[in-house]
This record gives structure tokens, C-alpha cells and sequence, in this order.
């Protein structure tokens, strides 16, 4: 089944990170817990933290096709950013250990923590298993200016180098979650239902946007999508959304253009700020390891999992409706909040 955004697509070069689409489950067990199943809601999981390469996550459907024109422009080297505890920068080092480039990470002190394993464990651990060269800043260094300076003096060495923005989160990147808007609708044919909400965690915005550009593009409008910002108040998140989500409709040749109220986000589970944990993050953690035996991380998913858990239990859904959490990976960054969930 080919749509006409599959054949958009299909005109990008593309790497191959993931090998084939993720799973949507069932959480069967979740209902329960929270009377879904008597409410006839249903409750389902996108698997996106299930892939083979690097421990897997949303950024390598970005990485797919910022590498995929890397490799197509005869690119080597590549440098990217992020905070200590990126989940993008491990990503990006993974995948280029898989192609063949070499990685250059440029992370910063953003967030305010300074423990042993915040600093050495989780995502940076394995940034330098994958053999990336690491650089490590304190807040407030202006890394993209860095990240320039370092390509300047690579290129001078005679190597062509490419520089990804933080989470991937160009249009170009964002074409990996309009792929994804087709991967689901795919599945929501085999599966024989329909979901009436998308949920996503919100940091730098190219998982929304690109979700949402896809579901117009499939005829389902914008709105299907609802993210919660982890990374700064849902005003700016908004504007960065819906900007990034028209372009990456221009990208895709689309001529249309959602309106802010056709762009869903919630910024109540933000909390003190970027990677600082809240309660309510901890017990969504919890309960989606107790009940499912599932994994979500204390940044992103646990933060937008627990304003789904709000919102259902505000009785938002009606019977008949189907949910789909999306599990953007980041599970690493479990064992650098060690703090915050040890008993
Ligand atoms: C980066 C990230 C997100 C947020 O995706 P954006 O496209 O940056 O909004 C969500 N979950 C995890 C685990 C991430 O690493």
C-alpha cells in the first residue's frame, strides 16, 4: 500500500536504522489497573524504545534521514549536541559506529546535577563505548558555536563533516515521525482499529511535528497528536511546534498549514524544569515497570506518560477510544537518576 506521503518519502535518501517497523502492544495490564477495560477504553504501546541499534529510541528515525543525506553528500564526520545525559548524542554515535563515520559530541551542564552517576553513567558511558570524541561544557557555553569551530578545524584535516542540531529536530529529521505516522496507520489496518489519540513526550519538538505532519498528510488533521513539553513552558514549545511542523509539511511539498489550536500541547508535567524529576514522573516510572514490566525514562516518556495517567484518570477519553502511547526510548538515562528512584 503506497499513499502519497509514503511517496514523498520515499524521494529522501534514507539510512536504515531500524530494520523494520516497532510493535504496538496491548497494555493489557495497565487497563486494568486503572478501569479502562470497564470504561471500553483502550490503552496501546508503540514501541519505539524497542529497536536493535544502541539501545534504541526517537532519535534514530530523525538519524535515518539526517545520516541517510550525510552518506548521499560524501559526509565522514559527523558533530552533534545535547545535554550530558542526551539520549540523541548516544544515538548519533551509535549509528555512526553502524555507518562507518566518525562522531563528534559537543554536551553541555545543562541540567543542574552534578552526581557521580549523572556525570559518568548512562547515555555518556555509552557515548564513549561507541568511541565518539566527547567535549563537555557547563551551562550556559554556547555548544552549536563550538560545535562550528570544531568542524572548521576537521575540514582544514581534509575531512567532510556535517553538523546535526540539537535532537535532530530539522524538518529534515522531522520526516522520520512523518514515516512514522504511516508506519501506525499501517498498523492500525492489521491491527483492525482506529487511535483517537497520539501521545508524545516534547523536548525539542521534531517527534510532534513530524507525527503531526504526517496524520495531515494521511487526511487525520494535526490534533490526533498530543505531546507534553518536558523541555521548556508550553508557550515557547507551541511556537517551536507548529513552526517546525509547517515546514516540515513544505518539505514534504504540502501546501497546508495548521492553525496553533490545531497544534496539542500540554505543559503540566514540566515540573521544576528540563530533567528534574517530579513526583508524579516517578510514579508513572513505577507503575509502567510494576504493571507492564516495561521500561520509560525519568526526562521524556515518565514525565509525558504521567500527564497521560492525569488525564485519564480526569476521565478525558470515552468509550470506544483508543490511545497510543509512543515509548521514545531513553531508558539509559534511568541508571544516571539513580538518586531518584532508589528506595
Ligand atoms: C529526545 C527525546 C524525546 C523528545 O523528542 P523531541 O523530538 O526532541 O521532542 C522523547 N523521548 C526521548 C527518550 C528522547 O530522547
Amino acid at each position: 500500500m503506497h499513499t502519497p506521503l509514503d511517496k514523498s518519502l520515499n524521494a529522501f535518501a534514507r539510512a536504515d536504522l531500524l530494520q523494520g517497523s516497532t510493535p504496538i502492544q496491548r497494555a493489557e495490564r495497565l487497563e486494568r489497573r486503572l478501569g479502562l477495560d470497564s470504561q471500553g477504553i483502550g490503552l496501546f504501546l508503540k514501541r519505539d524504545d524497542h529497536m536493535s541499534l544502541g539501545g534504541g529510541g526517537n532519535k534514530l528515525r530523525k538519524l535515518e534521514f539526517h545520516l541517510g543525506a550525510a552518506q548521499q553528500g560524501g559526509v565522514d564526520t559527523i558533530i552533534t549536541v545535547g545535554g550530558v545525559q542526551s539520549n540523541h548524542a548516544r544515538l548519533t554515535a551509535a549509528a555512526c559506529a553502524r555507518l562507518g563515520m566518525a562522531c563528534v559530541l559537543i554536551l553541555t551542564r545543562s541540567v543542574p546535577k552534578t552526581d557521580v552517576d549523572y556525570e559518568l553513567n548512562g547515555n555518556v558511558l555509552l557515548d564513549q563505548l561507541f568511541g565518539a570524541e566527547l567535549q563537555v561544557l557547563n551551562a550556559g557555553a554556547d555548544a552549536l558555536a563550538l560545535a562550528e569551530t570544531r568542524a572548521a578545524q576537521l575540514r582544514d584535516a581534509g575531512r567532510q563533516v556535517r553538523v546535526i542540531p540539537m535532537g535532530g529536530s530539522t524538518p529534515l529529521g522531522s520526516l522520520g515521525y512523518a514515516r512514522c505516522a504511516a508506519e501506525i496507520a499501517r498498523q492500525e489496518s492489521e491491527l483492525g482499529l482506529t487511535f483517537n489519540q497520539v501521545v508524545v513526550p516534547n523536548g525539542s519538538a521534531g517527534t510532534h511535528a513530524g507525527l503531526a505532519a504526517g496524520f495531515q498528510l494521511l487526511g487525520r488533521g494535526t490534533s490526533i497528536v498530543k505531546s507534553y513539553s518536558v523541555l521548556s513552558d508550553s508557550q515557547s514549545s507551541a511556537t517551536r511546534t507548529l513552526n517546525l511542523t509547517r515546514d516540515t509539511l513544505a518539505l514534504l511539498d504540502s501546501h497546508a498549514s495548521p492553525t496553533a489550536e490545531e497544534i496539542v500541547i500540554d505543559g503540566s508535567q514540566l515540573g521544576a524544569g528540563y530533567g528534574l524529576p517530579t513526583h508524579a514522573m516517578q510514579d508513572a516510572v513505577r507503575l509502567m515497570a510494576r504493571a507492564e514490566g516495561l521500561l520509560i525514562d525519568p526526562v521524556y516518556s515518565g514525565k509525558a506518560f504521567a500527564g497521560l495517567l492525569a488525564d485519564l484518570r480526569q476521565g478525558h477519553f470515552r468509550a470506544g477510544d483508543n490511545v497510543l502511547f509512543v515509548m521514545t526510548g531513553g531508558t539509559p538515562g534511568l541508571y544516571a537518576y539513580r538518586e531518584t528512584f532508589q528506595a
